[in-house]
């Protein structure tokens, strides 16, 4: 059959709107709505017919039931909805009432079409609801991630809207000890800070352990800058809870669940965080980032440099510890699963790369050391030997008793690439992408690995 016949077979089964007629040649011709396509092909039948023109009033057609009256409608719902939310992208989604799908395929199956001619009712008011919310926003749609997804439930005449969360890139130090990176409930009172309707005793009602976290001297801030619901840290690994994260810092994301506030000026933001952190933790290279950057943080594998605090067991001279730290320095280490970790990890030998060290005595007991290795290399086992379980080790390598008596990070990298990758981020500051031989006590004789 001509598309002639075709859409006088369906436009006898009256009144059905222009759109409902067009949507079933939705696949032909592009630039047009199916409105257009629906109003076109009755004119050309009734020329062709040389019969009187007949219009349709949309509002009484059967197969839609006069929805395909209600673009303008149903976007101005939409956009009233987030009136006070900031956004760029969006989407629209449709519930389309089950009556209308059985329509269409009714409507089709009489004019003797495949029952999915043309395109489906929802995809149609996706489009058409989709342009009139960017026209009113002033923004774009986004199939994959949008910041705000519409949902339009036509049986019950309402919008939901999903704010999807929005995330902050940057690097933390932590200037204290025992401040762990993320919350840490009370495990007496299951953080609630009761036990019955007594306060806790153990946190002393608070429901925290630790009073202070990274994430809690942080996000905060930037949810309440960003005006969201929550905030959620997400951290590239972590520093045990007694040592500080100092130097160029750790890269980490924090996330803002519902943000009514999404360009936000990131520079002054890190100066809120800094003043609300109170010198305890400090943030820098903050940039506005997408939601993959949480994956990157976590996933991407990343080297460390720490710096190590050494007390010997007996005296040891600047030339045996110049020359043990050498020895070391491009080796692979082999350790056996520690010792203090032997209960939570599967007991096995990993060979780990130390990439570079660097340290002097303090005095004949004890030394500073710098050690940047790959990840997951033990520090405190390679200086202490952990009983013969590392080798090569300090301790091994000086035949002295070595122990680390205060540990800090002082630097964390991508080992194949910098975590500040452009393609991440949602903004135009420029990036500050550590160097991997850059250290604090740098005494100058410092070389890059490889
Ligand atoms: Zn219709
Ligand atoms: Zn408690």
């Amino acid at each position: 059959m001509s598309i002639l016949a075709d859409a006088r077979a369906l436009a006898a089964q009256e009144p059905v709107c222009d759109a409902c007629l067009g949507r079933a040649f939705a696949e032909r011709s592009h630039g047009l709505t199916n409105a257009e396509r629906g109003r076109s092909l009755r004119i050309a039948a009734a020329l062709d017919d040389d019969e009187p023109y007949e219009q349709v009033e949309t509002a009484d057609c059967w197969v839609c039931e006069g929805l395909c009256d209600q673009f303008d409608e149903w976007a101005e719902r939409c956009a009233a909805a987030v009136e006070d939310v900031e956004f760029e992208t969006y989407q629209v989604g449709t519930r389309t009432p089950p009556l209308i799908e059985e329509n269409e395929v009714l409507f089709r199956e009489g004019a003797g079409l495949d029952e999915d001619a043309g395109e489906l009712f929802k995809s149609e008011f996706n489009r058409e609801v989709g342009k009139r919310v960017g026209r009113l926003t002033d923004t774009t749609v986004d199939f994959g991630r949008p910041d705000v997804q519409f949902t339009l439930d036509l049986e019950a005449g309402s919008v939901e809207v999903d704010v999807h969360s929005t995330f902050v890139y940057g690097r933390y130090r932590k200037l204290e000890r025992d401040i762990p990176q993320t919350e840490w409930p009370c495990n007496d009172c299951q953080g609630s800070g009761y036990i019955g309707k007594q306060p806790c005793e153990k946190c002393d009602g608070t429901g925290y352990l630790y009073q202070d976290s990274v994430e809690g001297l942080t996000a905060p801030v930037v949810r309440d800058v960003m005006d969201g619901t929550d905030a959620k840290f997400h951290g590239a690994g972590r520093e045990d809870v007694d040592a500080r994260m100092l130097g160029t810092g750790r890269p980490f994301v924090i996330e803002v669940m519902e943000p009514r506030r999404r360009r936000v000026d990131v520079e002054r933001l890190e100066g809120d965080i800094n003043a609300f952190a109170g010198g305890r933790v400090e943030v820098e290279g903050l940039r506005l980032a997408d939601y993959e950057m949480v994956e990157r943080v976590k996933a991407l594998d990343a080297s460390k440099r720490y710096r190590a605090e050494v007390e010997f067991a007996d005296p040891v001279d600047d030339d045996a510890l110049a020359a043990a730290l050498d020895e070391l320095e491009g080796a692979t280490i082999e350790q056996y699963t520690p010792h203090r970790v032997d209960h939570r990890r599967a007991s096995l030998t990993r060979k780990r790369e130390v990439y570079e060290t660097e340290g002097e005595l303090d005095d004949d007991t004890h030394a500073t050391v710098e050690i940047h290795g790959a990840g997951g290399l033990y520090i405190k086992e390679l200086v202490s030997g952990d009983e013969g379980r590392t080798n090569p080790s300090l301790a091994g390598l000086l035949d002295v008793d070595a122990e680390v008596t205060a540990l800090d990070v002082v630097g964390v990298y991508g080992e194949d690439e910098p975590f500040e990758d452009e393609s991440f981020f949602r903004d135009d500051r420029p990036a500050q992408t550590p160097e991997t031989g850059e250290s604090p006590s740098n005494d100058g004789g410092a070389s890059n690995p490889e």
